[in-house]
């Protein structure tokens, strides 16, 4: 005999999840076992609990729609709902409905250890191409003389007399509704629902000591200032013999002499003598590949860049390398000696450059233009 969950809520078939809602709270406070204690009552509720169980569930709604109920009586799926010993998820419903705090039983004195961070400052070498360090670091460890239970040796923690081992004590108030059981964690035991008598004295009953410790990592070329490096599990261990935590590695980069990076490109600058420029030459330039000859060609203007493909910081987690951007500055020769002056001066008449008329471009307007600009649009 199927059962119809929407006849004893009370509403449509293609009631919304809140109409579902709404009939199963009106019901509940009407049917409520502490409201109205009497055996007929507590079934009605019981039943409706059912119904509110399986509608309010898209997944069971929609298997129950199509035919299958599991809490059809004797068939093979009842139970197969999480309803417990006691027939029905009553502190489940209770607490959804009633903001009745339940703490489940007591709570494990173990828990997760706290994530650490390290700062490690690295240089540019390092970064681009990756290196190992051995860093020291104080975190807590597992007390070896209690293994973390925080008992001392020999001692086992005892039951809680105030919550009798449950971890929790149940008060009863009056409400609208009647009279309503809470439950609160055990205050003596602090939810446990043991107590340590006889606390382990290397950590006094923590289960954890303190301890400088020191762990190799690899970090990896091509990471960056700001970067996290997480290292699971070397974190502090937890209380109560709990899992350890997290290390996270915070990369900070060292500004470089020379070298300003960018994302895997590094940037830097080449003064030329003018007559360089204009003739070519060639300049040797420190890479991080050690020292190399770059070629400036004959009427190399100030400004531009000569890119060297493949010389910067190896890329994170994938192949290859950034490039090094040698940006050129052409430097013009200021205090000039009478002979100097006069090549200059006869450089100058051959090339028709006394009285240069001087090529005009459109300016490059300042910060403050485009900004106005931007303020004007809106
Ligand atoms: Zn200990
Ligand atoms: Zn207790």
């Amino acid at each position: 005999m199927a059962n119809d969950y929407y006849a004893t809520l009370g509403v449509r078939r293609d009631a919304s999840p809140d109409e579902v809602k709404k009939a199963y709270r009106r019901l509940a406070r009407e049917l409520h076992p502490d409201v109205n204690p009497d055996p007929e009552t507590q079934e009605k509720f019981k039943e409706i609990t059912q119904a509110y169980e399986v509608l309010s569930d898209p997944q069971k709604r929609e298997m129950y729609d199509m035919g299958a109920d599991p809490f059809a009586r004797g068939g093979a799926g009842a139970g197969a709902g999480g309803f417990g010993a006691a027939g029905f998820p009553f502190s489940d419903i209770m607490d959804a409905f009633f903001g009745t705090a339940s703490a489940r039983g007591p709570r494990s004195r173990a828990r997760r250890g706290r994530n650490a961070t390290l700062r490690v400052e690295l240089d540019l070498n390092e970064t681009a191409f990756g290196t190992t360090r051995e860093l020291s670091i104080d975190t807590a460890v597992a007390c070896t003389s209690c293994q973390g239970e925080g008992t001392a040796p020999g001692t086992r923690p005892e039951t809680c007399e105030t919550c009798e081992g449950h971890g929790e004590v149940v008060m009863r108030q009056r409400s609208f509704l009647g009279e309503v059981r809470t439950a609160r964690p055990c205050p003596q035991c602090g939810g446990f629902g043991s107590v340590i008598r006889t606390p382990c004295p290397e950590c006094s009953g923590d289960g954890r000591v303190r301890t400088r410790r020191t762990v190799k990592v690899k970090i990896p070329a091509g990471v960056e200032n700001g970067i996290h490096i997480q290292l699971a599990g070397e974190g502090e261990v937890g209380p109560g013999g709990g899992p350890p935590g997290d290390l996270f590695l915070e990369i900070v980069e060292k500004p470089h002499a020379i070298f300003e990076r960018e994302g895997d490109d590094l940037h830097c600058t080449v003064e030329i003598p003018m007559t360089a420029a204009a003739l070519g030459t060639s300049v040797t330039v420190e890479t991080l590949d050690g020292a190399e000859d770059v070629d400036i060609k004959p009427g190399t203007q100030s400004g531009q860049v000569i890119t060297l493909y493949g010389r910067g910081v190896r890329h994170l987690n994938e192949s290859g390398r950034g490039d090094l951007l040698i940006h050129v500055t052409v430097e013009t020769p200021g205090r000039l000696d009478e002979e100097q002056e006069e090549l200059l001066r006869r450089l100058a008449k051959l090339r028709g450059e006394e009285r240069p008329p001087g090529k005009f471009a459109p300016g490059q307007r300042g910060v403050f233009s485009r900004l106005r600009d931007v303020f004007n649009q809106h």
